[in-house]
C-alpha cells in the first residue's frame, strides 16, 4: 500500500481521521500518492502524525472501492450498475413515488462526520429544500450531540473553547471519558508533553488507560468510576469545591449569572451529593473525589477534556453540563490553558454540526422555528422552508418500522453497524422501500439499500473539515474522483434530478454560501483559509482572522449559565442475569467502524475486537486467556476472545466497535441520552459465558 519514489507534485491537506485535524503534504506521482509527509506549519499537528494519518491511506485506492453506481429493485436481487443519470433518475423517482405515497415527511437524509463541510451543508440544503422537510441528521447524534445541547445551555456556543495549543499553559488538566492516546494520539503527545513539564493530572475513567500510568506519565488521581455514574463524580467535586469555598469568587460575580449559581450552589451543597453519599454509587472513594477536587480547584489554569465516555450516556447532556459548571466555578474559562474541550472523534464532527445537519438546527445552531433565520434561507435557497423540527436517526429508524418513514439518502455513514442495537436498526432498514447509499465501499448498510453511489475519498475531492477546536482547515483534491464525481458532484445531481436545482461550480462556492448566511462564518472564505492556513470560527467582521479562545471577557450567550445537574441512575440494571457492564472504546490503529484502516497494511496491527475482563470475573467464569467468550445483553449476543486484565474494575467489561463481525452494537441498547437521543453506548448490562471456537 505504501508507495516508495520520486513524488511529482505535492498539495497540503488535511487527514481523515480523527478530530485533530492534523495536516499533511500528499505527495503524488501522477495520480498515485507517494507518502504523507506531515505538515510541519500544521497549525493543528506541527509537524507531528499518528499511523493513521501516515500510514492508513491505502483504503482509496483498495480493491473493495466500488466506483460503478447501482440499482436494484429488491434488496435480495444483484445489483446492477447503471450510469450515473439512471442511478440518480431512479433514486429521484423513488423519492418522490414514496412521498406522494406516504406524505412529504416519509423521507429523509443522514450525513456524516466523514463529509466535508461543503458535503453536510448540500445534504441538510437538499433534505430542507428538495426533500420539503426537516428530516436530517449527522452520526454526530450518536457521539457528541450532548455536547452541542450542553454547551449551548451554560456557555452558549455548541464548540469547544480553546486551542489544542492552549494545553501547553494548563497546571491542572482533567480528562474525563476519553483515551487521547488511542483516539487523539498527537493531541495526546501535546498533552504528555506538558505534563511531563510538571502539570497534575486527573483522569475520570471506569479503566486504567494509557494516560493513568505509562513510563513517564502518572495521573494524580485516577476516579476509576463505575460505567454510567459520571454525574455523581461531577458534582461531588462541586461539592467540595463550593463546600470548601474554592471556587472563584470573583469570576462567577462578573461573568455568570449569579441567580443560577445560587440556585446551583444550594443544589450541589444538598449532603446526596457529598463525596462521602455518592463513594457506593459511583465506586470512588470519598478521600479521591475530594484529592481531585482541591487539585483541581488549586491550579492556577485548569482545563478539562472529554469524549465519548461523557457523551454516551442517558445523562450525557446533563454531564457535558456538569462540566461546564466546574469550569465556570473555578474560573478555568476566556484565556489559555483552560476551557471546556470535547474531544470530537471523527474529522469532522464540528463541522457536522455547524452545518445544520440536525433536524432542529438550519447552519450557525439557529433554530427552525425561528422566522427571521427561516426567512433568510428561503430568500437565499429560493423555496418554503417547513418550521418544525424533523426526525432524528432513532425517529427514523421508529418510524420505518411503524410504516411512515419509507426512503432515506445516506451519505458516508454506516448506520447499520455504528448505530446502537443493530437488530432494531436493521429491522428499520428492511423496513423501507428505497435506501440510496453514497459511500466509498458497500458496508453494512449497503445490504439495505437499493440504490448505490460511489463516493469519493478525501483525495478525490476539494472542502473543508472542521476540528475539535473549531480549526477549519482545507481538504484538497490531490486525483481525480475514481467514480467520476466528487461527494459534492453526487449530492448536487441528486438535488437537480429531484427537480431542485443546485449550480455550483466548484466547493468554494458552496463556502461563500455557508458564509454568507452563517453569522460565525461571515469571513470565511477559501482564500483566507490559504492565506493563513487555517481558521477558527467565529471569524467575522469582529474577529477577522478567527478566534482561538472563546467566552473571552464576556460569554456567547452574556452571562455564564450554571445548571442543575442531578443524578439518576440509569434504567440499564445489572441484575443476576446480566452481572457486569459492558463499555466500549477505541484502539490507536483501528477508526471507529474500520471501513478505512481494515483495508490498510495497519489492520496488520491488531486484527480483531477483544474482551476485557477482570482477573476475579474471568476465574468465577472459569475463563482463560484468549478463550472464546459469549457476550449477552438484553439486545442480542455475540462472541468474542476474552483478554484477562486489571485495566478494567471488576464487575466491567470493555471492547472495542472497530469489527462488523464482532457485533459490539448487536448487544448496545437503545437507552439514550434524555436532552439528544445519543445511545448510551457506554452502558450495557451483559452475562459473559466462555463459548467453544465460533
Ligand atoms: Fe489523523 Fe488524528 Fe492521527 Fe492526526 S492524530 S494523523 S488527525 S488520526
Amino acid at each position: 500500500v505504501i508507495m516508495m519514489g520520486q513524488a511529482e507534485h505535492s498539495k497540503i491537506t488535511t487527514c481523515a481521521y480523527c478530530g485533530v485535524g492534523c495536516s499533511f503534504k500528499a505527495e503524488m506521482k501522477g495520480n498515485e500518492v507517494v507518502r504523507m509527509v506531515p505538515n510541519k506549519d500544521g497549525h493543528a499537528n506541527h509537524g507531528h502524525s499518528c499511523v493513521k494519518g501516515r500510514f492508513a491511506w491505502g483504503y482509496a485506492t483498495h480493491k473493495d472501492r466500488m466506483l460503478k453506481p447501482m440499482i436494484r429493485k429488491n434488496i435480495t436481487d444483484p445489483w446492477n450498475e447503471v450510469s450515473w443519470d439512471e442511478a440518480l433518475a431512479y433514486a429521484a423517482s423513488e423519492f418522490r413515488r414514496i412521498q406522494a405515497k406516504f406524505g412529504k415527511d416519509s423521507i429523509g437524509g443522514i450525513t456524516s462526520s466523514r463529509c466535508t463541510n461543503e458535503e453536510t451543508y448540500l445534504v441538510q440544503k437538499l433534505v430542507r429544500a428538495a426533500f420539503g422537510n426537516n428530516n436530517v441528521d449527522t452520526c454526530a447524534r450518536v457521539c457528541h450531540s450532548p455536547t452541542g445541547f450542553g454547551l449551548k445551555q451554560t456557555l452558549g456556543e455548541s464548540a469547544g473553547t480553546q486551542t489544542f495549543d492552549s494545553v501547553m499553559k494548563s497546571d491542572v488538566i482533567m480528562v474525563i471519558g476519553a483515551n487521547p492516546t488511542a483516539a487523539h494520539p498527537v493531541f495526546a503527545s501535546q498533552m504528555k508533553r506538558r505534563l511531563r513539564q510538571g502539570a497534575k493530572l486527573i483522569v475520570i475513567d471506569p479503566r486504567t488507560t494509557e494516560l493513568v500510568k505509562s513510563p513517564h506519565i502518572q495521573a494524580d488521581y485516577h476516579l476509576k468510576l463505575r460505567p454510567g455514574t459520571n454525574v455523581a463524580v461531577i458534582t461531588a467535586l462541586a461539592h467540595v469545591i463550593i463546600s470548601e469555598s474554592l471556587f472563584d469568587a470573583e469570576f462567577v460575580a462578573e461573568r455568570c449569572d449569579t441567580q443560577s449559581f445560587s440556585d446551583w450552589k444550594e443544589f450541589v451543597l444538598h449532603a446526596d451529593n457529598s463525596p462521602e453519599a455518592v463513594e457506593a454509587i459511583t465506586g470512588v472513594s470519598a478521600a479521591d473525589l475530594r484529592g481531585a477536587a482541591r487539585l483541581f480547584a488549586a491550579g492556577n489554569n485548569g482545563a478539562i477534556y472529554y469524549g465519548l465516555g461523557v457523551t454516551e450516556h442517558s445523562q450525557g447532556s446533563t454531564m457535558v453540563m456538569g462540566i461546564a459548571n466546574l469550569a465556570m466555578a473555578t474560573g478555568n474559562v476566556g484565556r489559555e490553558g483552560v476551557g471546556v474541550n470535547p474531544l470530537r472523534g471523527q474529522n469532522n464532527v464540528q463541522g457536522s454540526c455547524d452545518m445544520g445537519s440536525f433536524p432542529h438546527e438550519l447552519p450557525g445552531y439557529r433554530h427552525i422555528s425561528d422566522t427571521t433565520v427561516r426567512t433568510q434561507f428561503e430568500e437565499a435557497w429560493q423555496c418554503i422552508l417547513d418550521p418544525e423540527p424533523g426526525l432524528r436517526i432513532p425517529n427514523m429508524f421508529e418510524a420505518a418500522i411503524d410504516g411512515s418513514f419509507m426512503g432515506l439518502y445516506c451519505e458516508g455513514e454506516d448506520i447499520a453497524q455504528s448505530d446502537p442495537n443493530t437488530q432494531h436498526v436493521t429491522a428499520a432498514l428492511s423496513a423501507m422501500e428505497c435506501i440510496v447509499v453514497q459511500d466509498l465501499f458497500l458496508n453494512e448498510t449497503a445490504k439495505y439499500a437499493h440504490v448505490f453511489l460511489p463516493g469519493s475519498s478525501f483525495l478525490e475531492k476539494d472542502g473543508t473539515f472542521t476540528n475539535a477546536e473549531r480549526r477549519i482547515s482545507r481538504v484538497r483534491k490531490v486525483m481525480p474522483a475514481k467514480a467520476g464525481k466528487s461527494d459534492w458532484e453526487v449530492t448536487v445531481a441528486l438535488s437537480n434530478a429531484l427537480g431542485y436545482p443546485m449550480r455550483y461550480k466548484h466547493p468554494s462556492e458552496i463556502m461563500d454560501e455557508i458564509a454568507a448566511l452563517t453569522p460565525t462564518f461571515h469571513g470565511v472564505s477559501y482564500k483566507k483559509i490559504d492565506e493563513l492556513g487555517s481558521i477558527q470560527w467565529p471569524c467575522n467582521d469582529a474577529a477577522p482572522n478567527g478566534t482561538p479562545t472563546m467566552h473571552i471577557g464576556e460569554f456567547v450567550r452574556g452571562k455564564g449559565k450554571f445548571i442543575n445537574t442531578q443524578f439518576f441512575a440509569t434504567s440499564e440494571k445489572i441484575t443476576r442475569k446480566f452481572p457486569l457492564i459492558l463499555t466500549t472504546g477505541r484502539i490507536l490503529s483501528q477508526y471507529n467502524v474500520g471501513a478505512q484502516t481494515r483495508r490498510t497494511e495497519n489492520v496488520q496491527w491488531h486484527s480483531e475486537d477483544v474482551l476485557e475482563i477482570h482477573p476475579h470475573d474471568a476465574e468465577d467464569r472459569g475463563i482463560k486467556e484468549n478463550n472464546w467468550v459469549g457476550i449477552e445483553s438484553r439486545a442480542g449476543q455475540t462472541v468474542l476472545r476474552a483478554i484477562i486484565t486489571d485495566r478494567v474494575q471488576p464487575g466491567v467489561v470493555y471492547t472495542t466497535f472497530h469489527f462488523p463481525e464482532s457485533g459490539a452494537n448487536v448487544i448496545t441498547t437503545d437507552n439514550s441520552d434524555w436532552a439528544t437521543n445519543c445511545p448510551e453506548y457506554k452502558v450495557t448490562a451483559v452475562q459473559v459465558m466462555p463459548v467453544a471456537q465460533p
